[in-house]
């Protein structure tokens, strides 16, 4: 067999998420095992919603965990680049030579159209794909229209009958109808490639032999093989992964209503890299016997990646505190534990921004303590019966937090001054006063109502513990039905836009 190429292929789209870690670590421990190479590819062609913020940050909580890829947008490599953003060309190239095989075609159908279509196809219960009516457009014609300036999207043509025979390496063969697939848009109107189209090409040209990701993707497995296959090229090895669970009695997805899923958090939060990578081998692992804390070099000793059990390993942080204690207290001695903390919180770094902010509340330097002790935590001490909103039901409070939580979540740049424009702008939608609006906000992310400056020790604290602190602040509440949900996801998309 061609050497072993593996890769992990993030969106750089938000939060680094535990799931790309936990994909991460099962292609580097397959890398190292059979002395392979691990890719780290950026794929970054939805250009709305990929950010370099984001991207950065994946790279640097994955560095943090010790998963160092061979190949990389920031290392290089021989089958760069690896951001798919500066790839366009090859892709269009590729577009090119399936339009030109007749596997793809132009499709010009307006937004109203396809909206009156899928519209019509839901009463009448039909397949809720896209109808094919531009499929049989002649080349020519479809050329002439694209010549003159008529807005396109390129799409694959799916076959219309059988069956598409599948391999996974869990799960054995699947086998699903084509009559149920899509005619899959490959090319965006705006000439970007879609994630299908950008995927393939670039699995091939970067000679990746297995292809270990995320089950989500099973669905599109389908489509994928059809571009192999018209393509001409030999397909990698797929395995995709049981996703991450939440601890609830439905084993529901991992979803950050229920759990913190940036990697980002867990560092914030204290935890050890070498637990939080144990963990994950751990829970998503097939190591049936032995101890459950292991080092990665066990790991990729004992792993067997076809022995991954199909049952969603379950994200149980009761169990990650656990293993994460039993690094603390038998991994480090005093100084390499005074060594973690400076790295975690207590360095010069942190220090010198907390300083500013206690020094006027200071009257003798041991103070200190109680004043900062929120910068040096996870979860803070608060009495629920504070959280008020001043001439607000219990309800609008809820509604304002949670829209903040959303909001915070979107920012891109974790400023005093942005987080204080944004708790302006809400004040103002909500009608209240700034003031008045931030005394909740002071019990729950500080634990009391006369503390450091609010924006600025939220800009210390970051983002994902913030956050937290205000999703714990809400279940202190009593939580938030989904109907309600859905009513406060309304109320975010008519001030702000979508969610997503
Ligand atoms: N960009 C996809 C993601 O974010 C990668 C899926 C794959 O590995 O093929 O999950």
């Amino acid at each position: 067999m061609s050497k072993v190429r593996v890769r992990v292929a993030p969106s750089p789209t938000g939060d680094p998420h535990v799931g790309t870690a936990y994909q991460a670590l099962f292609n580097y421990v397959f890398a190292r095992q059979h002395e392979g190479q691990f890719m780290l590819r950026i794929e970054d062609t939805d250009r709305a919603r990929s950010t370099p913020q984001s991207e950065q940050a994946i790279l640097s909580s994955l560095r943090w965990l010790g998963l160092q890829w061979d190949e990389g947008p920031d290392v290089g490599g021989p089958y760069g680049p690896y951001r798919q953003s500066e790839r366009t060309p090859i892709y269009l190239e590729h577009a090119r030579r399936l339009l030109e095989a007749g596997h793809a075609y132009r499709c010009f159908c307006t937004k109203e159209r396809l909206e009156r279509m899928r519209a019509e196809n839901r009463d009448k219960k039909l397949f809720p794909g896209y109808d094919r009516h531009c499929r049989s457009i002649s080349p020519d014609e479809s050329a002439r229209r694209a010549a003159s300036g008529e807005p396109f999207v390129l799409r694959m043509k799916i076959p219309v009958s059988g069956e598409c025979v599948m391999q996974d390496l869990l799960r054995g063969e699947i086998r699903k109808d084509w009559e149920s697939i899509d005619d899959q848009i490959l090319l965006k109107s705006d000439g970007f490639p879609t994630y299908h189209l950008a995927n393939v090409v670039d699995d091939h040209l970067m000679e990746i032999t297995h292809v270990i990701r995320g089950e989500e993707w099973i669905s599109s497995l389908p489509k994928h093989l059809q571009l192999y296959e018209y393509f001409g090229w030999e397909p990698p090895v797929f395995c995709h992964l049981p996703l991450l669970r939440n601890n609830d009695p439905a084993r529901s997805k991992l979803s950050k209503r229920k759990n913190p899923t940036s990697i980002n958090y867990y560092r914030r939060a204290g935890f050890l890299p070498e637990a939080l990578v144990n963990f994950l081998g751990l829970i998503g692992g097939s190591r049936a016997e032995g101890d459950e804390k292991f080092t990665l070099d066990e790991l990729i000793r004992t792993f067997r990646l076809e022995d991954v059990s199909l049952g969603g390993p379950v994200f149980d942080l009761q169990k990650l505190r656990w293993l994460n204690g039993r690094y603390v207290r038998e991994n480090y001695d005093t100084s390499r534990l005074r060594r973690a903390l400076e790295e975690w919180a207590l360095g010069p770094e942190m220090l010198e921004r907390v300083i500013p902010l206690a020094q006027p509340r200071l009257e003798t330097l041991s103070d200190w303590g109680y004043l900062t002790a929120f910068f040096f935590a996870d979860a803070v001490p608060f009495d629920p019966a504070k959280l008020e909103l001043k001439g607000k039901t219990r309800e609008d409070l809820v509604t304002v937090l949670q829209l903040a939580v959303w909001r915070l979540e979107q920012a891109r740049e974790f400023s005093a001054q942005g987080i204080e424009n944004i708790f302006n702008d809400l004040a103002r939608k909500f009608e209240l006063k700034l003031r008045d609006m931030t005394r909740p906000f002071y019990i729950a992310i500080t634990g009391s109502e006369a503390s450091t400056p609010l924006f600025q020790s939220m800009a210390i604290l970051g983002s994902d513990l913030v956050r937290m602190r205000l999703r714990r602040a809400l279940e202190a509440l009593g939580g938030i039905s989904s109907k309600k949900l859905k009513e406060m996801e309304k109320l975010f998309e008519s001030f702000y836009g979508p969610l997503a």
